[in-house]
């Protein structure tokens, strides 16, 4: 270890697909819901609608109450392993993790929980009391725009403030975070929205590969940044 300080202050990391392996809040879906589901899917990935839109609308397929998709969420996925280590390793940097993700959300903290990761910030979408299928309270939204949920564009320039930031992620919802990011990792479908977005990115497969990196870059490439999220929409 070099006494070096870290190439980035912050890294913003996306919870389903990349934490997780699966996307949890599509394996609650597969399960909890019926087939319509995926067909609104299609329109987000289309970029018909945003990720609000298509979150509200899948979960109000849901049957099952919240504690019944909790058990199920908790039972069935682990969290990839190398992630607790690798939290450990950017809090011994000073490096400050921040979980986005723009999924149903109420699993993450128990997940993390469950596997001993614990006091992370979690910046995600929240149910309504009466349950995901009532709809969601989105506490982490822009205050203008009502495209996505969680809006990952607003959590890495508020990132910024403290310095350069890194991005993980692997999806659609990732899109927005990447172009405003210092440095992005990149799996899955991310890389190829990356290239359609001009934004370079490291490709990756575990958070030891993130911190391999992070612990050799010598400089960031800097944001892409955008006048305007092209997800920006005004209701
Ligand atoms: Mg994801």
């Amino acid at each position: 270890m070099s006494g070096r300080a870290p190439i980035v202050t912050s890294i913003v990391v996306d919870f389903d697909g990349t934490i997780c392996e699966q996307d949890v809040s599509e394996e609650l879906l597969q399960a909890f819901a019926p087939a319509a589901w995926w067909d609104i899917d299609l329109e987000f990935r289309r970029g018909e609608i945003g990720s609000r839109e298509c979150l509200t609308r899948q979960a109000a397929l849901l049957s099952g109450t919240r504690d019944e998709l909790l058990r199920f969420a908790v039972d069935r996925y682990p969290i990839e392993p190398s992630f607790a280590p690798f939290v450990e390793w950017a809090r011994e940097s000073g490096i400050e993790p921040v979980v986005a993700s723009d999924g149903m959300g109420f699993y993450v903290e128990p997940m993390l929980r469950t596997a001993g990761v614990d006091g992370l910030r979690v910046l995600t979408n929240e149910p309504l009391p009466g349950g995901p299928a009532t709809g969601f309270r989105f506490g982490n939204a822009h205050p203008e725009c009502v495209g996505c949920g969680t809006c990952k564009m607003q959590i890495v320039q508020r990132s910024r403030a403290n310095g350069p930031v890194a991005f993980v992620g692997e999806g659609h919802t990732d899109r927005y975070g990447a172009l405003f990011a210092d440095v992005v990792f990149a799996k899955k479908h991310l890389p190829e929205i990356c290239r359609a977005d001009g934004v370079p990115f490291i490709a990756w497969e575990t958070f030891d590969d993130v911190r391999d990196s992070l612990e050799s870059l010598r400089e960031v490439p800097g944001p892409v940044a955008p006048s305007r999220c092209p997800g920006w929409t005004i209701p």
